[in-house]
Protein backbone atom coordinates (compact mmCIF):
# COMPACT_ATOMS: atom_id res chain seq x y z
CA UNK A 1 0.00 0.00 0.00
CA UNK A 2 1.52 3.39 -0.95
CA UNK A 3 2.08 5.85 1.59
CA UNK A 4 -0.12 8.58 -0.48
CA UNK A 5 -2.88 6.42 0.12
CA UNK A 6 -2.28 6.28 3.40
CA UNK A 7 -2.77 10.08 4.12
CA UNK A 8 -6.17 10.16 1.65
CA UNK A 9 -6.90 8.16 3.96
CA UNK A 10 -6.11 10.31 7.12
CA UNK A 11 -6.76 13.12 6.00
CA UNK A 12 -10.39 12.35 5.14
CA UNK A 13 -10.61 10.97 7.83
CA UNK A 14 -10.23 13.71 9.85
CA UNK A 15 -11.85 16.23 7.54
CA UNK A 16 -15.06 14.00 7.78
CA UNK A 17 -14.98 12.70 11.50
CA UNK A 18 -14.96 9.19 10.73
CA UNK A 19 -13.35 6.31 13.26
CA UNK A 20 -12.22 3.64 11.20
CA UNK A 21 -13.30 -0.21 12.81
CA UNK A 22 -11.33 -3.22 11.42
CA UNK A 23 -12.85 -7.03 12.66
CA UNK A 24 -9.65 -9.22 13.18
CA UNK A 25 -9.98 -11.81 10.25
CA UNK A 26 -10.06 -8.49 8.07
CA UNK A 27 -6.45 -8.20 5.99
CA UNK A 28 -3.40 -7.04 7.37
CA UNK A 29 -3.32 -3.61 5.52
CA UNK A 30 -6.98 -2.95 6.56
CA UNK A 31 -5.82 -4.15 9.88
CA UNK A 32 -3.17 -1.44 9.53
CA UNK A 33 -5.00 1.30 8.73
CA UNK A 34 -7.96 0.72 11.48
CA UNK A 35 -8.15 3.11 14.26
CA UNK A 36 -9.82 -0.12 16.64
CA UNK A 37 -9.46 -3.56 15.94
CA UNK A 38 -10.84 -6.71 17.83
CA UNK A 39 -13.79 -8.91 17.60
CA UNK A 40 -17.47 -7.66 16.66
CA UNK A 41 -18.61 -7.17 20.24
CA UNK A 42 -15.66 -5.08 21.30
CA UNK A 43 -16.08 -2.84 18.11
CA UNK A 44 -19.16 -2.06 18.52
CA UNK A 45 -18.51 -1.32 22.32
CA UNK A 46 -15.68 1.18 21.62
CA UNK A 47 -17.72 2.67 18.80
CA UNK A 48 -20.58 3.70 21.29
CA UNK A 49 -18.15 5.59 23.57
CA UNK A 50 -16.11 7.21 20.63
CA UNK A 51 -17.04 10.73 19.93
CA UNK A 52 -17.07 10.33 16.17
CA UNK A 53 -20.11 11.20 13.65
CA UNK A 54 -19.51 8.51 10.97
CA UNK A 55 -18.31 4.81 11.58
CA UNK A 56 -16.65 2.71 9.06
CA UNK A 57 -17.27 -0.66 10.02
CA UNK A 58 -14.87 -3.14 8.25
CA UNK A 59 -16.16 -6.51 8.73
CA UNK A 60 -19.33 -8.02 7.66
CA UNK A 61 -23.19 -6.69 7.59
CA UNK A 62 -24.35 -8.10 11.25
CA UNK A 63 -21.18 -6.08 12.21
CA UNK A 64 -22.04 -2.85 11.29
CA UNK A 65 -25.65 -3.32 12.31
CA UNK A 66 -24.65 -4.19 16.13
CA UNK A 67 -22.60 -1.05 15.77
CA UNK A 68 -25.43 0.53 14.68
CA UNK A 69 -27.96 -0.90 17.63
CA UNK A 70 -25.46 0.40 20.15
CA UNK A 71 -24.67 3.69 18.54
CA UNK A 72 -27.78 4.79 16.90
CA UNK A 73 -27.01 8.66 16.16
CA UNK A 74 -23.91 7.54 14.32
CA UNK A 75 -23.81 7.14 10.90
CA UNK A 76 -22.36 3.51 10.03
CA UNK A 77 -20.57 2.36 6.93
CA UNK A 78 -20.44 -0.98 5.58
CA UNK A 79 -18.21 -0.47 2.79
CA UNK A 80 -18.42 -3.72 1.29
CA UNK A 81 -22.32 -4.13 1.26
CA UNK A 82 -22.07 -8.01 -0.71
CA UNK A 83 -20.14 -8.99 2.88
CA UNK A 84 -22.40 -10.61 5.11
CA UNK A 85 -21.81 -13.60 7.27
CA UNK A 86 -22.60 -17.55 6.10
CA UNK A 87 -23.76 -18.53 10.08
CA UNK A 88 -26.01 -15.48 10.18
CA UNK A 89 -28.14 -16.24 6.74
CA UNK A 90 -28.48 -19.75 8.48
CA UNK A 91 -31.81 -18.46 10.86
CA UNK A 92 -34.33 -16.29 10.14
CA UNK A 93 -36.68 -14.27 12.50
CA UNK A 94 -39.63 -16.63 11.68
CA UNK A 95 -37.57 -19.41 12.31
CA UNK A 96 -37.07 -18.22 15.75
CA UNK A 97 -40.77 -17.78 16.32
CA UNK A 98 -42.06 -20.94 15.57
CA UNK A 99 -39.35 -22.49 17.37
CA UNK A 100 -40.40 -20.50 20.16
CA UNK A 101 -43.71 -21.83 20.07
CA UNK A 102 -42.61 -25.00 20.49
CA UNK A 103 -40.84 -24.00 23.36
CA UNK A 104 -42.74 -21.94 25.69
CA UNK A 105 -40.52 -22.52 28.50
CA UNK A 106 -37.37 -21.83 26.81
CA UNK A 107 -34.82 -19.01 27.16
CA UNK A 108 -33.46 -18.18 23.74
CA UNK A 109 -30.10 -17.71 23.33
CA UNK A 110 -28.55 -16.29 20.24
CA UNK A 111 -25.05 -16.32 19.37
CA UNK A 112 -23.69 -12.45 18.35
CA UNK A 113 -23.29 -13.48 14.66
CA UNK A 114 -26.86 -12.60 13.74
CA UNK A 115 -28.72 -9.97 12.07
CA UNK A 116 -30.28 -7.09 14.14
CA UNK A 117 -33.90 -8.41 12.73
CA UNK A 118 -32.95 -12.23 14.61
CA UNK A 119 -31.69 -10.52 18.12
CA UNK A 120 -34.49 -8.56 18.31
CA UNK A 121 -36.95 -11.79 18.72
CA UNK A 122 -34.55 -13.44 21.27
CA UNK A 123 -33.78 -13.19 24.64
CA UNK A 124 -30.34 -12.87 25.06
CA UNK A 125 -26.81 -12.85 23.33
CA UNK A 126 -23.82 -14.17 23.67
CA UNK A 127 -20.54 -13.85 22.48
CA UNK A 128 -17.71 -16.89 21.84
CA UNK A 129 -15.82 -15.65 25.34
CA UNK A 130 -19.11 -14.86 27.19
CA UNK A 131 -21.28 -17.85 26.31
CA UNK A 132 -20.40 -20.52 28.88
CA UNK A 133 -20.78 -18.07 31.93
CA UNK A 134 -23.76 -16.32 30.51
CA UNK A 135 -25.96 -19.51 29.69
CA UNK A 136 -25.12 -20.97 33.23
CA UNK A 137 -26.38 -17.98 35.14
CA UNK A 138 -29.86 -18.17 33.07
CA UNK A 139 -32.83 -19.06 35.42
CA UNK A 140 -34.50 -21.13 32.35
CA UNK A 141 -33.26 -24.61 32.36
CA UNK A 142 -34.11 -25.25 29.16
CA UNK A 143 -32.26 -23.13 26.04
CA UNK A 144 -32.49 -22.68 22.86
CA UNK A 145 -29.23 -21.63 21.51
CA UNK A 146 -29.16 -20.65 17.61
CA UNK A 147 -27.46 -20.64 15.34
CA UNK A 148 -24.09 -21.91 15.29
CA UNK A 149 -24.45 -26.14 16.27
CA UNK A 150 -20.67 -26.63 17.01
CA UNK A 151 -20.69 -23.67 19.73
CA UNK A 152 -23.88 -24.79 21.17
CA UNK A 153 -22.93 -27.77 21.36
CA UNK A 154 -18.99 -26.93 23.11
CA UNK A 155 -21.18 -25.40 25.55
CA UNK A 156 -24.12 -28.01 26.55
CA UNK A 157 -20.71 -30.40 27.06
CA UNK A 158 -19.40 -28.17 29.82
CA UNK A 159 -23.37 -27.83 31.52
CA UNK A 160 -25.20 -30.62 31.39
CA UNK A 161 -27.60 -29.14 34.26
CA UNK A 162 -29.14 -27.24 31.37
CA UNK A 163 -31.36 -28.66 28.57
CA UNK A 164 -29.73 -27.06 25.63
CA UNK A 165 -31.55 -27.58 21.82
CA UNK A 166 -29.37 -26.33 18.93
CA UNK A 167 -30.40 -24.61 15.39
CA UNK A 168 -28.51 -26.76 13.38
CA UNK A 169 -26.83 -23.81 11.60
CA UNK A 170 -22.69 -23.30 11.23
CA UNK A 171 -20.08 -20.94 9.96
CA UNK A 172 -18.98 -22.46 6.91
CA UNK A 173 -15.23 -21.48 6.74
CA UNK A 174 -14.59 -23.07 10.43
CA UNK A 175 -17.14 -26.17 10.28
CA UNK A 176 -15.23 -26.94 7.19
CA UNK A 177 -11.83 -27.84 8.96
CA UNK A 178 -11.86 -31.78 9.71
CA UNK A 179 -9.99 -33.76 12.47
CA UNK A 180 -7.54 -35.36 9.75
CA UNK A 181 -6.32 -31.66 8.72
CA UNK A 182 -6.20 -31.19 12.37
CA UNK A 183 -3.49 -34.25 13.09
CA UNK A 184 -1.77 -33.71 10.11
CA UNK A 185 -0.91 -29.77 11.52
CA UNK A 186 0.04 -31.35 14.45
CA UNK A 187 2.17 -34.09 13.23
CA UNK A 188 3.77 -31.58 11.18
CA UNK A 189 4.80 -29.22 13.86
CA UNK A 190 4.67 -31.75 16.84
CA UNK A 191 6.25 -28.84 19.37
CA UNK A 192 3.21 -26.75 19.05
CA UNK A 193 0.14 -25.75 21.42
CA UNK A 194 -3.29 -25.74 19.36
CA UNK A 195 -5.48 -22.82 20.03
CA UNK A 196 -8.89 -23.05 17.82
CA UNK A 197 -12.20 -21.37 17.78
CA UNK A 198 -15.12 -22.82 18.94
CA UNK A 199 -17.44 -22.55 15.77
CA UNK A 200 -15.14 -25.28 14.91
CA UNK A 201 -16.71 -28.92 15.02
CA UNK A 202 -15.93 -31.30 18.37
CA UNK A 203 -13.71 -33.45 16.21
CA UNK A 204 -11.12 -30.83 16.27
CA UNK A 205 -11.85 -28.74 19.32
CA UNK A 206 -11.29 -32.11 21.59
CA UNK A 207 -7.65 -32.05 19.98
CA UNK A 208 -6.70 -28.47 21.26
CA UNK A 209 -5.04 -27.34 23.65
CA UNK A 210 -7.12 -23.80 24.27
CA UNK A 211 -10.85 -22.83 22.60
CA UNK A 212 -12.02 -19.71 22.91
CA UNK A 213 -12.54 -16.51 20.80
CA UNK A 214 -10.76 -14.85 18.41
CA UNK A 215 -9.30 -12.42 21.16
CA UNK A 216 -8.59 -15.41 23.96
CA UNK A 217 -6.32 -16.92 20.97
CA UNK A 218 -4.47 -14.24 20.34
CA UNK A 219 -3.84 -13.75 24.01
CA UNK A 220 -3.00 -17.02 24.09
CA UNK A 221 -0.64 -17.12 21.12
CA UNK A 222 1.30 -13.95 22.50
CA UNK A 223 1.48 -15.59 26.15
CA UNK A 224 2.69 -18.50 24.99
CA UNK A 225 6.51 -20.04 25.73
CA UNK A 226 5.49 -22.44 22.44
CA UNK A 227 4.98 -22.28 18.99
CA UNK A 228 0.93 -22.18 18.38
CA UNK A 229 -1.04 -23.28 15.67
CA UNK A 230 -3.68 -20.97 15.14
CA UNK A 231 -7.21 -22.97 14.51
CA UNK A 232 -9.25 -19.73 13.22
CA UNK A 233 -9.80 -17.69 10.62
CA UNK A 234 -6.82 -17.06 8.46
CA UNK A 235 -6.69 -13.26 9.42
CA UNK A 236 -5.64 -14.06 12.79
CA UNK A 237 -2.33 -15.96 11.60
CA UNK A 238 -1.94 -13.38 8.97
CA UNK A 239 -2.19 -10.19 11.56
CA UNK A 240 0.27 -12.20 14.29
CA UNK A 241 2.87 -13.26 11.43
CA UNK A 242 3.27 -9.80 10.24
CA UNK A 243 3.12 -8.18 13.56
CA UNK A 244 5.54 -10.28 15.49
CA UNK A 245 7.84 -11.64 13.27
CA UNK A 246 10.23 -13.33 15.77
CA UNK A 247 7.24 -15.63 16.91
CA UNK A 248 6.50 -19.07 15.53
CA UNK A 249 2.55 -19.21 14.73
CA UNK A 250 1.45 -21.74 12.20
CA UNK A 251 -1.36 -21.37 9.78
CA UNK A 252 -3.51 -24.36 10.07
CA UNK A 253 -5.04 -25.00 6.66
CA UNK A 254 -5.25 -21.54 5.48
CA UNK A 255 -7.51 -22.51 2.42
CA UNK A 256 -10.22 -24.04 4.23
CA UNK A 257 -9.64 -20.81 6.65
CA UNK A 258 -10.69 -18.26 4.62
CA UNK A 259 -13.91 -16.26 5.03
CA UNK A 260 -14.23 -14.67 1.54
CA UNK A 261 -17.11 -12.37 2.89
CA UNK A 262 -13.83 -10.75 5.26
CA UNK A 263 -11.46 -10.31 1.90
CA UNK A 264 -13.45 -8.02 0.17
CA UNK A 265 -11.87 -4.47 1.51
CA UNK A 266 -8.99 -3.60 -0.16
CA UNK A 267 -6.96 0.21 1.04
CA UNK A 268 -8.61 1.55 -2.20
CA UNK A 269 -12.48 0.43 -1.53
CA UNK A 270 -11.62 2.03 2.19
CA UNK A 271 -10.50 5.27 0.58
CA UNK A 272 -13.84 5.48 -1.64
CA UNK A 273 -15.84 4.12 1.78
CA UNK A 274 -13.98 7.42 3.92
CA UNK A 275 -14.78 9.25 0.86
CA UNK A 276 -18.40 8.50 0.74
CA UNK A 277 -18.13 7.53 -2.63
CA UNK A 278 -18.41 3.02 -1.70
CA UNK A 279 -20.24 1.06 1.17
CA UNK A 280 -24.06 1.35 2.45
CA UNK A 281 -25.01 3.74 5.59
CA UNK A 282 -26.80 1.41 8.08
CA UNK A 283 -30.12 2.18 9.13
CA UNK A 284 -32.64 -0.47 11.93
CA UNK A 285 -36.02 0.48 12.30
CA UNK A 286 -35.97 2.26 15.67
CA UNK A 287 -38.68 -0.17 17.20
CA UNK A 288 -36.60 -3.37 15.71
CA UNK A 289 -32.90 -1.40 17.59
CA UNK A 290 -34.58 -1.05 20.54
CA UNK A 291 -35.44 -4.94 21.04
CA UNK A 292 -32.42 -5.99 19.32
CA UNK A 293 -30.99 -3.56 21.74
CA UNK A 294 -32.78 -5.45 24.71
CA UNK A 295 -30.92 -8.94 24.12
CA UNK A 296 -27.51 -7.17 24.33
CA UNK A 297 -28.22 -5.39 27.15
CA UNK A 298 -29.09 -8.91 29.31
CA UNK A 299 -25.77 -9.92 28.02
CA UNK A 300 -24.45 -7.28 29.36
CA UNK A 301 -26.17 -7.61 32.97
CA UNK A 302 -25.30 -11.52 33.12
CA UNK A 303 -21.42 -11.17 31.45
S1 LIG B 1 -15.83 -16.62 9.62
FE1 LIG B 1 -17.83 -17.64 9.71
S2 LIG B 1 -18.93 -16.66 11.39
FE2 LIG B 1 -17.19 -15.31 10.84
S3 LIG B 1 -18.06 -13.85 9.34
FE3 LIG B 1 -17.18 -15.56 8.15
S4 LIG B 1 -18.93 -16.98 7.85
FE4 LIG B 1 -19.51 -15.58 9.51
Amino acid sequence: MSEHLRERIEQRKKETDTVILAHTYQPPQIIDLADITGDSFALAKAAAKLPHKRVIMCGVRFMAESVKILAPEKQVILPAPDAGCGMARMIKPEDILAWKAQHPNAAVCAYINTTAAVKAVCDVCVTSSSALKIVSKLEQDEILFLPDRNLGGWIAAQLPEKNITLWNGYCPVHDELTEAQVLAAKAEHPDALLAVHPECREEVVRHADMAGSTAEIITFALQSDKPVIIGTERGVADTLTQKYPDRAFYYLCPETLTCPDMKYISPELLLAAVNGEQGESIELDETLRLQAKKSIDRMLELG
